[in-house]
């Protein structure tokens, strides 16, 4: 089957082998404790969000160098390939590349456009990238700073959207939300909200209202609301379900049934998507797979592929 996908991590996509083999290569020193042949994924339910994320204690030691970072594009594409999907929309925190390179974040985000757009001519797979800004204090002037190094890029048709991730516990400073309004307004970026993904129902209610969310990644809480469920429905917001994270990271817990059911009863829109499918050893046949086990449903996989074109962030696919 031909796929798209839409909500996926560039660090989480590239091999685990990869990855170990840049670090070891440019010998990196590792947090202590941390074991490179159990700690890069996470294959059974974490205890917590954090437990989850401990594979990024050194995923953030990587790329050091801009043919480093290549590397890093060149396998991602690889596995994208292997899955048969004909189109991505990739995020990445660019703000840690540039921190990490001791580079301005308008070189870093260059380096980013410039990878993936060789790596998607290359391997003829279309190709989006989405900006994650961090939740927190620093989110208005990473924002702006992302938004500013854009415009001096010349806008690259490259990058698609934004996107707002990290803890939901955490507050951000209250123009957040009208800065992402703003830059949808100004530039037509797309938005996305990672929201409800740790049961918080208001952090999806504010990603709508004072976001301008088009997506919600996970969303996973929508389902605790009728009208929360009627709110996406109604203003056409795609929720990004990603089936064996959801598990991972407990947002679904093992007694309870998976979420998306309630989506197909109330008609709420939903793609499937793998969010780190190498940190899971995964992919996103297997997220599919995950689905209609859930669901039991063969019908929404087969009509996945125009789902997932018609809610892309990339423009000129057909159906969108
Ligand atoms: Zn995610």
């Amino acid at each position: 089957m031909n796929k798209g996908e839409l909500h996926v991590h560039l660090n989480g996509l590239v091999s685990t082998d990869v990855i170990r083999g840049l670090l070891v290569r440019d010998r990196s020193e590792l947090p202590s404790g941390f074991d490179l042949e159990r700690d890069l994924n996470i294959l059974k339910p974490a205890d917590s969000l954090s437990s989850y994320l401990k594979p990024w204690q050194v995923l953030r030691l990587i790329p050091k160098s801009k043919s480093c970072l290549r590397v890093i594009v060149e396998s991602a594409f690889l596995n994208l390939k292997s899955q048969n999907i004909t189109f991505v929309e990739i995020r990445n925190s660019v703000i840690y590349l540039a921190l990490l390179n001791n580079i301005s974040v308008d070189e870093a985000l260059c380096w980013l456009v410039t990878e993936i757009e060789e790596v998607s001519e290359k391997y003829k797979i279309q190709a989006g990238l989405i900006l994650t800004v961090s939740r927190g204090d620093y989110a208005p002037e990473h924002l702006r700073a992302l938004l500013g190094a854009y415009e001096k890029l010349g806008k690259p048709n490259a990058i698609v959207g934004l996107d707002l991730a990290g803890n939901e516990e955490i507050v951000s400073p209250a123009e957040t939300g009208s800065l992402f309004l703003q830059a949808k307004d100004k530039y037509g970026l797309k938005v996305t909200i990672h929201a409800g993904e740790t049961g918080r129902i208001e952090n999806i209610i504010s990603a709508v209202d004072e976001f301008g969310a088009d997506r919600i990644g996970h969303g996973t809480a929508a389902s605790k609301s009728v009208e929360v469920m009627a709110l996406l429905k109604k203003r056409d917001i795609c929720i990004e379900v990603c089936p064996i994270s959801n598990r991972l990271t407990n947002a679904v817990n093992e007694w309870e049934s998976h979420p998306v059911i309630d989506f197909i009863d109330h008609k709420v829109p939903f793609v499937i998507c793998s969010d780190n499918p190498s940190i899971h050893s995964s992919s996103l046949t297997e997220d599919y797979l995950e689905f209609f086990c859930e669901t039991n449903s063969s019908q929404h996989l087969c009509n996945m592929y125009e789902n997932q074109k018609k809610y892309s962030f990339i423009r000129g696919l057909c159906g969108n």
